[in-house]
């Protein structure tokens, strides 16, 4: 017995026909024809799919004649994609996953015009054999300016009004190709995003870029665990440990598979969804909803928020309460010289257990609270030592939006600092973990999201899949309730990837866009390429991308990618070496079209 999920190519006899002259073939004898038997209910499902669908079949698997394999041996599905007709299925049941449209005709000398090249990737078997012979797809440098989330970058041509834009990923090409029965895909991609010049991005990174048919969000994972996990031999013999001088040890560098933890456990328990797991209690605890504990006047010193969760963290460093009060003191008068701006809605409470002071240096949050924090112990807030810092904290009443919280951020910025200046160990172990589960939608954050009137965007990009059959209700009723089957990879507290299984029928992604995000037609014409491939039987598909730059930059413990990139450009954007990008000059001005009148360049500084 074997389960099978196929979508035969073009040069095999389609699905249908195969099943009808082997499966059918093989239950001769038996009860197909007899009205109500299962194979005779079966028999009617498989006459009912159409031609050239997408299909999850279950039966028995019988070697023909000519076949290479002893029947005993299981084939892969790789080995049966490529050998089908070495073999008959006893077809157990069928189930059509996207069935193929009837208003396109597949004959042997139909001609597809340039605009349904998924059909011509599909149905032509001499362009799929010399893609094969070419051994990788590649992915155009000169896409189309398309909505899928981020700023995009343009590029002029001398046709005027006309441009193409650089790629944000190769995103829509890679699902036009599992459209196309390409079933795996799998680059090294270059992507370009017109991003504001947050700390640690460059307007173009390299992607380790896959894709594929036939698989679910926990397929790619497992696939991506494997592929992280063969990085264990490169680290200790290569060129990384050259520059890392990891302890020798028998032991694996990382734990094998990744562990998983949803958004919401990440957000409620460190504060941010991309939890950096080098941070254990005996450095600093989870985060603790302390709500119960504190009276409202402690509630309304720190807050002018009704209603408040309040939350706690404690962190231990090496050496005295007198030590950890100058620490903790100095970051939060130095905090203003970094990236981070503190909300106004808390000022944080931050307090220094002291045993030899009154309430052991908790007497502001009153005698209880004061008993509770100083008596309390878990297995993720280990129980009050000398020289503990324990901040406090408040948040609106509202379910966790976003990436993190203020509480965690500052948890991160805090260990980070503290290991930095020798008052926490610093931990060279590689942490992976799975983030899942995140929400499929986001209120919109100032990115240009899909532009469409919902207020709200998607969170990874349109193309993502509700998780869950009750996810897919939730578009109709409280889309920003809906989770999604998206997934990141994060080592170290950084995110270095995302992923997530797609909307494989058109009518839903047309439906997510049209009455979800609300976009407009303008905006649903720009993914017009993508819904017609869609709408021709592709199969169920997901995939990933791992943000090739930042690995290595972890791996090799620098402090940012322009630190492993040969040629690299500054947070403004630019490279300096070759003093990029650079002024046009009028004649190009006029031959991009770049002004409806031509202007001239601004003047030199
Ligand atoms: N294209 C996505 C990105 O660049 C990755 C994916 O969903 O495969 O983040």
């Amino acid at each position: 017995m074997s389960f099978l999920q196929l979508r035969i190519r073009p040069d095999r006899s389609p699905i249908r026909d195969y099943c009808t002259q082997n499966s059918i073939r093989g239950l001769q004898g038996l009860s197909w024809e007899e009205e109500g038997s299962m194979q005779h209910t079966t028999h009617l499902n498989l006459k009912s799919v159409p031609a050239h669908s997408s299909v999850s079949i279950t039966g028995i698997l019988e070697t023909s004649k000519s076949a290479t394999q002893a029947d005993t041996v299981v084939p892969s599905k790789e080995y049966l994609t490529r050998y089908i007709s070495d073999y008959n299925l006893r077809l157990g049941s069928i189930q059509c996953l996207n069935p193929f449209p009837k208003d396109i005709i597949v004959s042997k000398d139909a001609v597809w015009p340039p605009q349904s090249r998924h059909l011509q990737l599909r149905f032509d078997t001499h362009l799929y054999n010399r893609l094969r012979a070419r051994d990788e797809v590649e992915t155009p440098m000169l896409f189309k300016s398309t909505p899928e989330g981020a700023r995009e970058f343009l590029v002029p041509t001398r046709r005027k009004g006309f441009a193409y834009a650089l790629p944000q990923s190769p995103q829509q090409y890679k699902q036009i190709l599992m459209a196309g029965g390409i079933g795996k895909y799998f680059q090294f991609a270059k992507c370009f995003r017109d991003e504001d010049h947050r700390a640690d991005r460059q307007p173009e990174f390299t992607q380790i870029d896959l894709e594929m048919s036939f698989s679910t969000g926990k397929d790619v994972m497992r696939t991506v665990d494997s592929m992280m996990s063969s990085l264990d031999d490169h680290i200790r013999n290569n060129s990384i440990n050259a520059v890392r001088h990891l302890p020798k040890s028998p032991f694996p560098l990382f734990q094998h598979p990744f562990h998983h933890i949803s958004y919401m456990d990440a957000m409620r328990d460190y504060g941010i969804d991309k939890p950096d797991l080098r941070i254990t209690p005996s450095n600093a605890s989870m985060i603790h909803e302390i709500d119960d504990w504190l009276s409202p006047d402690f509630k309304r010193m720190i807050t002018n928020i009704e209603d408040p969760i309040v939350e706690a963290c404690k962190f231990r460093f090496i050496g005295t309460p007198q030590d950890s009060a100058k620490l903790i003191q100095k970051f939060f008068n130095t905090l203003h010289n970094t990236t981070h701006e503190l909300s106004r809605d808390s000022t944080p409470g931050v307090f220094v257990f002291d045993s030899s002071k009154p309430l052991q240096g908790l007497s502001s949050l009153g005698h209880e609270a004061a008993e509770k924090v100083a008596t309390y112990k878990s297995d993720s807030w280990l129980s009050c030592e000398d020289g503990d810092v324990i901040i406090i904290h408040a948040r609106k009443r509202q379910p966790t939006q976003g990436g993190s919280t203020e509480l965690g951020r500052l948890r991160k910025l805090i260990y980070d600092t503290a290991v930095e200046k020798g008052l926490m160990p610093k931990d060279n172990s590689f942490k992976f973990v799975w983030i899942t589960e995140f929400p499929l939608f986001s209120p919109n954050n100032g990115d240009p999201g899909q532009g469409g009137s919902a207020g709200f965007s998607a969170t990874h990009h349109p193309f993502t899949s509700p998780l869950t059959a009750e996810d897919v209700d939730l578009l109709r009723t409280d889309p920003l309730k809906a989770k999604a089957d998206h997934y990141d990879l994060v080592l170290n507290g950084v995110e270095i990837g995302g992923g997530s299984r797609r909307i494989h029928v058109a009518e839903v992604q047309e439906y997510v866009m049209r009455e979800v995000l609300k976009m407009t037609d303008q905006g649903m014409a720009q993914f017009s390429h993508l819904l017609e491939a869609l709408r021709a039987g592709c199969p169920p598909h997901a995939g990933f991308a791992i943000g090739f730059d930042r690995l290595v930059s972890i791996l090799c413990d620098a402090p940012s990618i322009r630190d492993v990139i040969a040629f690299p450009k500054n947070n403004k954007g630019e490279d300096q070496l070759v003093g990029s990008p650079s002024k046009t000059t009028l004649a190009q001005q006029k031959m991009y079209h770049l002004f409806t009148e031509p202007q001239p360049p601004p003047p030199s500084p």
